[in-house]
């Protein structure tokens, strides 16, 4: 397929480039000519940018990964329509058997992709070595002290934990962090009433990410900069961020793309199964969500992951938080896909993930394009 006439984002910038997918894969970029039989698409007036890369998602469509492999699957079918080229499907708290059963349904789908699919990278837990002072959405019944026992028992058999969020103040959690590192697995801090000088120590053991910056977690206080504020200044650490303007300011949003820059901030959507659906009511983690304006929330009011598709953070980044989009590419595609360690994912370079998303002058999506 060959992509024409569009302004590409390559290499960090953009440049007038045509870009042809054959394979599955970006084949080449430049000024090129259809070749015989090629099937073309005309970009002219679009931008064209690399699939999106979504480190932080719980469902989408009305699926949600806790329910299993069929569910991971329709995920998987639905995202790439969305733009999205790879995810890694995020738990909530469960129980230890329950949550090691949906570990297996996301590594069934890692292990066999969808033909037609958004890539599965691994899974992300989001639970169950949280903090219940800052419980947001997940079930207080289900949380644990950090153990590696615990985390051996619920990954018995699994070999597709790419990332782990915990609250790193908790007792066992330092030990956990090394052990995890050991692993290759991610460790991000969030739900946590943890200290600056918590996240710092638990840095130096090897975490490198804080989750949903500024939600579900210590506020920043300028005598008292909390997780976010040790996030931000933390030169180690990248920082996930929901921009769906619902969870965070506008202004909020820029102050930390400002901090952080291209390669510091991870746009994720932490949506539920009610993301690309109408408001109504919904489910997370067992529990009742009503989702109004797009806003998903516990009956008690509490934000209850989000609505937000990749493309719509991308386009709030630069129309409401005003920032380039030279940097704001870089969230939601390379920043997220580096910062898990994802080769072939997040540019649009020979050999990366044959997805590219078309956008208008205003960053609305205008679609996804594959082959
Ligand atoms: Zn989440």
């Amino acid at each position: 397929m060959l992509i024409h006439g569009g302004t590409a984002f390559i290499g960090g910038t953009f440049t007038r480039a045509d870009v042809r997918i054959s394979g599955g894969r970006i084949a080449e970029t430049g000024a090129l000519s259809p070749m015989p039989g090629e099937e073309t698409r005309d970009a002219s007036g679009l931008f064209v940018l690399p699939g999106f890369v979504d480190i932080h998602i719980h469902g989408f469509g009305g699926y949600d990964c806790m329910r299993g492999e069929d569910d991971v699957r329709a995920m998987s079918r639905e995202l790439i329509e969305t733009g999205v080229a790879a995810f890694v499907p995020t738990t909530m708290s469960a129980g230890e058997d329950e949550t090691r059963a949906a570990l297996l349904g996301i590594q069934a789908v890692c292990d066999r992709p969808e033909a037609c699919g958004a890539r599965v990278l691994g899974a992300h837990m989001e639970a169950p070595f949280l903090s219940p002072k800052h419980i947001g959405a997940q079930r207080g019944e289900c949380l644990q002290l950090p153990s590696v026992a615990a985390y051996m028992r619920m990954t018995a058999g699994v070999n597709c934990v790419r990332m782990m969020t915990l609250a790193p103040e908790l007792p066992g959690a330092l030990e956990l962090i090394k052990e995890l590192k050991r692993r290759g697995v991610v460790t991000c801090a969030a739900h946590s009433d943890a200290t600056a000088e918590d996240v710092h120590a638990a840095a130096d053991a090897g975490l490198t990410q804080i989750t949903h910056i500024f939600n579900a977690q210590t506020p920043l206080h300028h005598r008292a900069p909390g997780v976010p504020g040790a996030g931000l200044a933390d030169e180690r650490i990248t920082v996930q961020m929901i921009a769906d303007c619902i969870h965070l300011h506008p202004d909020v949003l820029r102050i930390a793309a400002l901090c952080k820059g291209a390669t510091g901030v991870a746009l994720i959507s932490d949506s539920m199964e009610a993301a690309g659906l109408p408001d109504g009511q919904y489910a997370l983690g067992g529990q009742a969500v009503f989702v109004s304006g797009g806003a998903a929330r516990l009956a008690g009011g509490v934000l209850a992951g989000s609505t937000l598709k990749m493309h719509e953070a991308v386009r709030n980044m630069i129309t409401r938080a005003g920032i380039a989009p030279e940097i704001v590419i870089p969230m939601a595609t390379s920043t997220p896909a580096r910062s898990i360690g994802a080769v072939g994912y997040g540019e649009i370079a020979p050999g990366y993930a044959g997805v590219v998303v078309m956008m208008d002058a205003g960053w609305n999506f205008v679609g996804a394009l594959r082959e």
